[in-house]
């Protein structure tokens, strides 16, 4: 969960405020971004909590039951907030943005009367009219949860470049694939994919500002399709040879993929473009073809299996990490054998494990064969067992070796920078602040679970 602020050049006595809270993915995280930046050019400023502020934004996510429980839990705190700011004779307005809006818009207004509009992802370049079509309105909620996924773009990539050394760029919305345990079909739309003129221009803007890593995002970013400068579909190696050509551009990485999506064009940018990073998020979420097939998922094990080859023939040091998930409708202890065997056989960097939870309109929310609770907590344990010892190995192993960091940010401690390898671990190290932005060798010394410790070597440039 994240929150983002903002700052304006309007006096603070003068301005709104508003307190953007963010949950989920990056994709949000991109979106409360874009959505910061378009308030900021209305003259909004940050507030450094939701009681200080005259718009609070919860921009949600739903794919899981906990975390849009979570939201209406905080919707309860902020309607005290909204009710005390009355009582002092001022006015809230109160946003819930992101999947839980797209999919339960009238829901959220049933719950949280608190709510003054509910907006769905594609909808964000029209906050400011929303906004002061709440201001106006009489009390009754506003609801926009329409898809015109093209005109958010056109309006957000006009946004000022992001603050930071790294940054999230969303190149593609949506996903057609419907897996039976996902409501992002349901909540982003049918695939988008921006035109490649525009993501170079928005990418451009970041490096001006000083951004040395762009991950490009997507719900499922390698089925990016969009048209090229050529009037031709490109696809993502294409278009991350095309950012790889900005020349204050150090860096580049993908998020979320999916592995029928993983073509010829792709591979050959791994082995091919050297600032292309070699880390991979790619789920797999089962090992059992069984289950795959009852997940929709369109890929068999064997299918995975010859993908993670052709990438590690094309880039052996790739960091691959993945999604799985446990106790889907129908998972025996023989299918749940089955994924730990293939996690054993593939080894992973990191990987991200969930409790199957049903999700209200999904397939197989209502699917045959639900797994007792027990089970699935049983299963989560040995499978989290198994991945934290292969995470753990990954890190151990980088001990001894110098890599390149680009340094991020101030560590927790007086003197010291945090970075990312080219593995996307972090790595703390003894360096001055104004080394951050700059990538420099390290010779790593330790390893943790979750990160990497080491010296600077030498300052590659200044
Ligand atoms: S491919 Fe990913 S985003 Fe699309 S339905 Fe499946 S899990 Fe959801």
């Amino acid at each position: 969960m994240t929150h983002t602020a903002f700052t304006l050049g309007t006096p603070r006595d003068m301005a709104k405020r508003v307190f953007i809270k963010t949950y989920g993915c990056q994709m949000n995280v991109y979106d409360s971004a874009r959505m910061t930046d378009l308030l900021a050019s209305q003259g909004f400023l940050a507030a450094e909590t939701a009681r200080d502020a005259d718009l609070v934004v919860l921009n949600t996510c739903h794919i899981r039951e906990k975390a849009a429980e979570k939201v209406y839990s905080e919707l309860g705190m902020i309607s005290r907030l909204k009710e005390a700011k009355a009582r002092r004779g001022g006015r809230m307005i109160v946003a819930v943005a992101g999947c839980v809006a797209q999919a339960e818009s009238a829901e959220v207004v049933r719950r949280a009367p608190c709510v003054d509009l509910v907006i769905g992802p594609q909808s964000y370049h029209r906050l400011p009219e929303l906004i002061a079509r709440a201001l106006k309105g009489g009390g009754a909620a506003i609801l926009d949860t329409s898809f015109p996924v093209v005109p958010k773009f056109d309006y957000l990539s006009k946004a000022k470049a992001p603050r930071g050394v790294t940054a999230f760029l969303t190149v593609q919305e949506g996903c057609d694939k419907f897996c039976s345990f996902c409501v992002v079909p349901y909540t982003r739309g049918a695939e988008y994919s921006r035109p490649v003129v525009q993501i170079l221009a928005e990418a451009s803007n970041f490096v001006r500002g000083g951004v040395r890593e762009i991950t490009l995002l997507g719900q499922n970013v390698n089925a990016y399709h969009g048209e090229g400068p050529d009037g031709k579909e490109w696809r993502l190696g294409a278009l991350i040879r095309g950012l790889a050509e900005l020349p204050d551009l150090e860096r580049i990485r993908y998020t979320t993929s999916h592995p029928r999506d993983v073509d010829h064009e792709l591979i050959d940018a791994h082995r091919e473009v050297p600032k292309l990073m070699p880390s991979l998020h790619l789920p797999v979420q089962s090992g059992s073809d069984r289950i795959l097939a009852l997940m929709n998922r369109r890929h068999t094990v064997g299918d995975y299996r010859l993908v993670v080859e052709r990438l590690r023939t094309a880039r052996p040091d790739l960091a691959l990490s993945t999604d799985l998930i446990v106790g889907h409708p129908g998972e025996r202890d023989d299918d749940f054998q089955a994924t730990l065997d293939f996690v054993e056989e593939i080894r992973f960097a990191q990987a991200f494990s969930f409790k199957y939870s049903p999700r209200p309109g999904t397939p197989a929310a209502s699917a045959s064969g639900q797994v007792p609770e027990a089970a699935k907590s049983e299963r989560l344990a040995a499978l989290q067992l198994l991945t934290a010892k292969q995470q753990r190995e990954f890190n151990e192993a980088c001990v001894g070796r110098e890599l390149l960091v680009l340094l991020e940010r101030p560590g927790r401690h007086e003197g010291q920078l945090v970075g990312r390898s080219p593995y996307l671990q972090s790595v703390h190290v003894a360096a001055a602040g104004e080394l951050i932005g700059q990538i420099v060798p390290a010779l790593i010394s330790g390893a943790s679970a979750s990160s990497l410790s080491g010296s600077v070597t030498k300052v590659v440039r200044l």
